[in-house]
Formats: C-alpha cells, sequence, structure tokens
C-alpha cells in the first residue's frame, strides 16, 4: 500500500491551528481532521450522563456504550454522536471546559487513538490538537507548532463565541485559555508539547493567508526532501 501523507499541526487554543489546516487541507487537497472534535464530542457526553467537570473519571465506565463516529465529509471530518452528526453545541465554553477535563483521563486518551491513526494510515491528512506530532502521528511527514500571544488568541477566542451570542469578556476568554493551556501541558499524559522535530510558526502578526503561504512554503520544502 503506498504511504499516505500527514501533516502534524499543534499548539494552544486559538493559535490558528484550524485556520491554517483547513486552508492548507483546500490548498493540497488533502483531509482536515480536526482532533479537539473528538475530546469535545466525548466532553459533550459525559455533561448529557451528568458527569461532574471536576470528576471527568467518571466518564471512563460510560466509554463502551457510547456509540462515538468520525466520518469523511466535504473534504473533512465529521464527527457523530449516537447518530447525530455534531455541530455548534460543542463549541461553547462549556463545551470547551469538558473537553479539556476529559482529555485528561488516560482511557479516554486511549479510546481515542485507534481512531485517530486509522483516519491517518488510510488518508493524506492535515491532523490538528495538542498531541499529534508526538503522539498519535510521530511519523508525519510534516510537523508544525503553531504559536501566538495569548492576548491575541484571547481576541480571536472572543470573536468566535461574540458571534454564537455568549455573553462573556475579553478577560474571561484570556483566563480561560490560561486554564486549558495549563491543563494540556501539565497533565501527564500525553501533554501538550512540540515535537523535537516540530517546526514552529508563530502567526500572531500574519494574517490567515499569509499563514496558510507561510505552512505551504514549509511543506512543499519538507516533502521534496522527504523520501515520499
Ligand atoms: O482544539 P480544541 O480546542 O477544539 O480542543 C478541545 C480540547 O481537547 C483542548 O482544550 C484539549 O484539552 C483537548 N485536546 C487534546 N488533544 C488533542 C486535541 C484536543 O487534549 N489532540
Amino acid at each position: 500500500m503506498t504511504k499516505t501523507i500527514n501533516i502534524a499541526i499543534d499548539g494552544p487554543s486559538g493559535s490558528g491551528k484550524s485556520t491554517l489546516a483547513k486552508g492548507l487541507a483546500s490548498a493540497l487537497g488533502y483531509i482536515y481532521i480536526d482532533t479537539g472534535a473528538l475530546y469535545r464530542a466525548i466532553g459533550l457526553y459525559a455533561a448529557r450522563h451528568g458527569v461532574s467537570a471536576e470528576h471527568p473519571e467518571d466518564v471512563v465506565p460510560l466509554l463502551p456504550a457510547m456509540d462515538l463516529q468520525m466520518r469523511l465529509e466535504d473534504g473533512g471530518n465529521a464527527v457523530y454522536l449516537d447518530g447525530v452528526r455534531l455541530g455548534e453545541e460543542i463549541r461553547t465554553s462549556t463545551a470547551s471546559h469538558y473537553a479539556s477535563q476529559v482529555s485528561k483521563v488516560p482511557e479516554v486518551r486511549a479510546f481515542l487513538l485507534e481512531t485517530q491513526q486509522s483516519i491517518a494510515r488510510q488518508n493524506n491528512v492535515i491532523m490538528d490538537g495538542r498531541d499529534i506530532g508526538t503522539v498519535i502521528l510521530p511519523d508525519a511527514q510534516v510537523k508544525l507548532y503553531m504559536e501566538a500571544s495569548p492576548a491575541q488568541r484571547a481576541k480571536r477566542r472572543l470573536a468566535e463565541l461574540l458571534a454564537k451570542g455568549e455573553n462573556i469578556t475579553e478577560e474571561q476568554v484570556l483566563a480561560d485559555i490560561q486554564k486549558r493551556d495549563a491543563n494540556d501541558a501539565g497533565r501527564e499524559i500525553a501533554p501538550a508539547k512540540p515535537a523535537e522535530d516540530a517546526i514552529f510558526l508563530d502567526n500572531s502578526s500574519l494574517t490567515p493567508e499569509e499563514t496558510v503561504q507561510a505552512a505551504l512554503a514549509i511543506v512543499e520544502k519538507k516533502l521534496r526532501t522527504a523520501c515520499v
């Protein structure tokens, strides 16, 4: 079987990973996989089953009965929970908090590992998350690590949440982002960190289009030199 091309994009919340990943996927004709949506779906499932966000480990006994599917649709991934395609309900700040909490649970990470790896074995993908270059796709041909200042990240998240009608301030968004960063970086299993061979891309002062162009130049150079 021909080896697929895998591009890993990691970085903290609001660093512009998903905007870049979508832009790269459409420029290269690869499939975009948003792994955060899987953690968000498990967070939503936990919330719906009365699990407290402060005891995320209580979701573990519920995992075997959960019907969670990732389907490839329209060049990207759609996540289905109990047969229903998930949309904006996994993008609220409560859903973000639950996602961050369940993502610390080793059984949750183990549960999602094969789903992510099998999609990358079968398709050319741009996959974004926190541990893609380090744990999920350590052999990815290209690994990018996105950075942007916390203030810039908070501004972007605030705009998204306000557009969805949430009543939230920039200070609250910044505090949430910092809390989730600390959770991600401090957890024992698969802490969020750049892979040793990741290439850093700081987009604090770049437009989304400029970020895609900068990343495309990195990808093209890497793929020319990687024997694929
Ligand atoms: O990327 P997004 O913000 O949608 O991810 C939601 C949460 O899921 C993150 O705050 C992070 O805690 C967790 N996550 C993770 N590993 C990934 C992707 C997301 O731990 N690969």
